[in-house]
């Protein structure tokens, strides 16, 4: 209890206080004074292959995410949700149909029009799936895409690609400004650039040099905005490359790379988060209106199971893993069966599989010579394993079919040593990439290609075992191994008859994990 004569004092500061906080501006109540700084909150994914959680339902997951991003909006309106490139392809629903097409990323755009993206680029793999494909897929989407060096070609010429907005077409724009405004009434205008990766040479694609295209677009723009970042789908070296050539912009979310990078160039922050969503960055932009500087914070969150499903975004997601499983069953796979409840993960991280073996391309390579028991040997190249995960028991048909979603058939081919030995070497220069290939049967000694366990015979022929993929001419460095190849001296014909493994890769691995059950027709 306050005793009596305390009681005056306690009045004198309360009025004093009272005038002092009247003094300190003509600020009205519940409307504080512009204080000059304006804060921008980016949530980023990137390469998100997977809708559902991956890692036995430990990691990943849509549904995760846009439970932050409902979290950031609530603290700060001025969030935007990012996908930096890699969502429509490659993924197992792909090669499934719905409703009398091709399903394509379809499921993809769904869910991240549930899940709140605000912004999209293309990845390389966006140009995976057919023209008409993605014209559709870009009319399906509410969220915006920006392309500032990725166009489209068609019989009418080059263009931007154009995207449905409610009842009108929208060309997606080289370059977005947005004006935005916080609480206090601090205003900003912030510009978006997006850049890709010119890798993947679709016929109904043109692309620009990213470098070129930045600096003309940043040129053209730099009065216009107070902050300018970069939403990319690019190598690392290629976003260090933008960074140091354009050092207006505050701040580059980038994808490609499957594993997280966080890279300062100068004051520029470049962030990558862990594909399939198992991660994403938080980054913010503080942009002072004064001083005309913006700081950036950055904030890696791992996406597990101790953020909840948003229940919008989780319903999307549940019907279409519930469609996947149903057309699974038209191709002759049970995906929710379990092959092995126990045991070893399996190792099929990009950064691992594509510069060695592991426990998991080891059994891929093993299956596919179970399949062709008539071969000496089996290759095939890294890229057809896109998991770039650890499967983590149990394992489910679901989780091989999404681990290889291109499938495909095995070939059996048989060529001189000279041509194996080409190939072989091939596939070492291509360590680090999806062209480095995985062996059965074969092994490097002293530099020298040995075929089991004996040095490789340049003019005898060997029957090799390998996906359809690597007679395309499509693989890098590999580009002259097509069927018409004069030193392939023979090609088994394609089987098409579901019964017998080689007729897709996936149920060769599947037939193989069943172990006793094996069997060939
Ligand atoms: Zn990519």
């Amino acid at each position: 209890m306050v005793e009596k004569w305390i009681r005056p004092v306690y009045f004198v500061i309360f009025i004093a206080s009272l005038y002092l906080t009247a003094c300190t501006g003509p600020r009205k109540l519940g409307k504080p004074a512009d204080d000059g700084v304006i804060e921008l909150s980016f949530l980023q994914v990137n390469d998100v292959y997977e809708i559902a959680p991956v890692s036995g339902g430990r990691e990943g997951g849509m549904a995760r995410v846009a439970t932050i991003k409902k979290q950031l909006l609530q603290q700060n309106p001025n969030t935007f949700m990012i996908m930096a490139g890699d969502f429509l392809s490659p993924s197992v629903f792909n090669s499934l149909q719905y409703q009398g097409s091709r399903i394509r990323g379809k499921q993809m755009v769904e869910v991240m029009n549930a899940a709140g993206v605000d912004y999209a680029v293309f990845g390389n793999h966006e140009f995976d799936i057919s023209e008409s494909e993605l014209l559709s897929r870009l009319n399906e989407s509410k969220f915006r895409y920006i392309s500032t060096n990725a166009f489209h070609r068609s019989s009418s010429g080059v263009g931007q690609f154009s995207q449905r907005a409610d009842t009108a077409t929208r060309n997606i724009p080289t370059f977005e400004i947005l004006t935005l405004t916080d609480k206090d009434g601090t205003t900003c205008r912030l510009g978006i650039i997006g850049l890709t990766i010119t890798s993947n040479k679709a016929a109904y694609v043109e692309y620009s040099d990213p470098f070129e295209a930045a600096k003309k677009v940043a040129g053209e723009h730099s009065g216009s905005c107070d902050v300018l970042i970069a939403i990319t789908h690019l190598s690392q070296a290629e976003d260090v490359r933008l960074a140091s050539e354009i050092p207006l912009i505050s701040a580059i979310l980038g994808g490609h790379e499957h594993d997280m990078r966080l890279v300062k160039q100068g004051n520029i922050t470049i962030t990558k988060a862990h594909a399939n969503a198992r991660s994403a960055y938080i980054v913010n932009l503080i942009h002072n209106r004064r001083t005309g500087k913006t700081t950036t914070k950055e904030r890696l969150v791992m996406i597990d199971s101790t953020i909840s499903t948003d229940p919008v975004t989780d319903s999307v997601v549940r019907k279409w893993t519930d469609i996947a499983a149903a057309s699974y069953g038209t191709l002759g796979f049970d995906a929710k069966r379990i092959l092995h409840y126990r045991g070893d993960s399996l190792e099929g991280r990009e950064t691992l599989t594509r510069s060695g073996s592991t426990n998991f391309t080891g059994l891929i390579a093993a299956s596919m010579l179970r399949a062709c028991p008539d071969a000496s040997a089996a290759i095939f190249n890294a890229g057809s394993v896109r998991l770039d995960d650890v499967l983590y028991p149990p394992i489910s048909e679901y989780d091989i079919l999404r681990s290889l979603p291109f499938g495909g058939s095995i070939r059996e081919a048989t060529m001189t040593g000279s041509l194996l030995v080409q190939i072989l070497d091939s596939g070492l220069a291509n360590t680090g990439t999806g062209g480095f290939l995985h062996l059965e049967n074969i092994e490097r000694h002293a530099n020298e290609w040995q075929i089991n366990g004996k040095l490789i015979d340049t003019a005898a022929h060997y029957r090799i075992a390998l996906p359809e993929f690597l007679l395309s001419g499509l693989e890098t460095r590999l580009e002259f191994l097509t069927e018409k190849h004069p030193h392939l001296i023979a090609i088994e014909p394609k089987t098409t008859d579901t019964f017998d493994p080689r007729s897709d890769i996936r149920l060769a691995i599947i037939r193989h994990l069943d172990g006793r059950q094996y069997k060939r027709r």
